[in-house]
């Protein structure tokens, strides 16, 4: 049973009603399931066990405390790609000696706090960056662990925004370039090389450009052998897809059986940065719809829930299924299709943007003024990209855990809005 589910025509989190949770704590409303999120990193660590993995969450995501900690209870670490996110993990109680930082602009502050908490090892992305991380491993005596970020060249075939292994990408470096600052590192006893890390983009639905990459690691890490470097880890990034509109994503093994092999071949361990495979189906934003409206021969429906929750369809024309909470129609499972009892709708949020939308002419039941909606799809790259746009309270998270429901992190109040700014004297 999923955890997100319709008994007698309204929907549940696992055992709890989603709309006694948007009675109790107003709208929009992020709702968790815990069974779900500790399930998806159970799939994952299950199906890559045979290459002795480290699963580092991908805190970027989404980065709630709580859900952190319940990812490092259930044995995951952490990829990170700011010194913020670093704070979080240690905030969370999280282990750093298994932690990954990522990102193409540390700065030194950055560089320095992720030595001082003995973190697994840096993903070099350039030279430059190279130079910045042995200076200030220098400076603090101690050597610091990396690997290099390899950009493969290769396709992943995902949007444009969100594509990273390809040649032209900002995301790490030529092979080139990657075999000369190997052997700088060999040469500099303030560095050691450790691993090499790719990662491809997001999401990604097939293996192939996994096991594309994959290839081509186990033959760079051959190499850097043969130069004298002790290569431990194979660190292939995130990006495994999901299902946002109907049965599209694989599950974890399928990628696993183009990985592991790879990872035995360049006789390494995996270290895997997966964060919309595990987060992504575990929330819902409930909003309320505020008023609807027919303009210009389409029937708009306007709800609580704005781009300023959640800026997927805006920036990345994301897709996210989205269905009454109460509903005497089923939610079908290709929602593009044309459904008896429904018409075509436009859901939209309040902000003066055309970009705040939900969805376009989708066949959705008829609703009215003070029904909830559910966003389903909305655990990853949601909260963690949700902003104050018009001046917007960012709005309250719940963590549903069988029948036992936990805020993990409280509404924005209009005071919050302010709290920072100073007024001119
Ligand atoms: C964003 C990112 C990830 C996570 O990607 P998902 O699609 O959420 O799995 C992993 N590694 C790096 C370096 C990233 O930038």
């Amino acid at each position: 049973m999923s955890s997100f589910h319709y008994r007698s025509d309204e929907l549940y989190c696992e055992d709890v009603s989603v709309s006694r949770l948007a009675e109790e704590f107003g709208t929009p409303l992020w709702i968790y399931s815990k069974a779900y999120l500790l399930g998806q990193l159970r799939q994952i660590q299950e199906a890559f066990a045979a290459a002795e993995p480290v699963i580092c969450y991908s805190v970027k995501a989404n980065s709630n405390l709580s859900i952190l900690k319940a990812m490092s209870e259930a044995g995951s670490s952490f990829d990170v790609v700011s010194g913020g996110e670093l704070y979080r993990v240690k905030a969370a109680g999280a282990d750093t000696t298994k932690v990954v930082f990522a990102g193409v602009g540390k700065t030194d502050e950055e560089i320095r706090f992720a030595l001082e908490s003995q973190i697994l090892m840096f993903d070099v992305e350039s030279e430059a960056e190279l130079d910045a991380i042995a200076a200030i491993a220098g400076d603090m005596d101690v050597v610091a662990p990396i690997a290099l970020r390899l950009n493969p060249d290769v396709d992943a075939k995902t949007h444009a925004k969100t594509t990273t292994g390809k040649k032209g990408n900002k995301f790490g470096m030529d092979i080139e370039r990657f075999q000369e600052l190997a052997a700088k590192v060999l040469r500099d006893s303030r560095l050691k090389l450790l691993g090499i890390h790719i990662h491809l983009g997001s999401p990604i639905l097939t293996t192939d450009p996994y096991a594309e990459a994959g290839a081509k690691a186990v033959e760079v890490v051959k190499g850097l052998r043969a130069a004298g470097h002790d290569i431990q880890w194979l660190n292939l990034g995130g990006g495994f897809g999901i299902s946002y509109r109907g049965n599209e994503g694989l599950p974890a093994s399928a990628y696993a059986n183009v990985i592991v092999p790879a990872v035995k071949a360049a006789g390494c361990r995996l270290a895997l940065e997966p964060g919309r495979f595990i987060v992504g189906n575990s929330a819902i934003l409930c909003t309320q719809v505020v008023f609807t409206k027919r303009e210009g021969g389409k029937l708009f429906v306007i709800q609580d829930g704005a781009m300023n929750d959640l800026i997927r369809p805006a920036m990345y024309d994301s897709f996210h299924r989205l269905w009454p909470v109460k509903s005497t129609v089923a939610m079908p499972d290709l929602v593009e299709s044309e459904i008896a009892g429904c018409e075509k709708t436009d859901v939209v949020g309040p902000i003066c943007e055309s970009s705040d939308y939900f969805a376009k002419d989708r066949y959705l039941p008829p609703m009215q003024r003070g029904d909830l909606l559910a966003i389903f799809s909305a655990g990853a790259y949601g909260t963690a990209m949700s902003s104050n746009y018009n001046s917007r309270p960012r709005a309250t998270e719940v963590l549903v855990d069988g029948g036992k429901v936990t805020v993990i992190r409280r509404r924005e109040t209009y005071a919050d809005l302010i709290a920072q700014e100073l007024l001119e004297e």
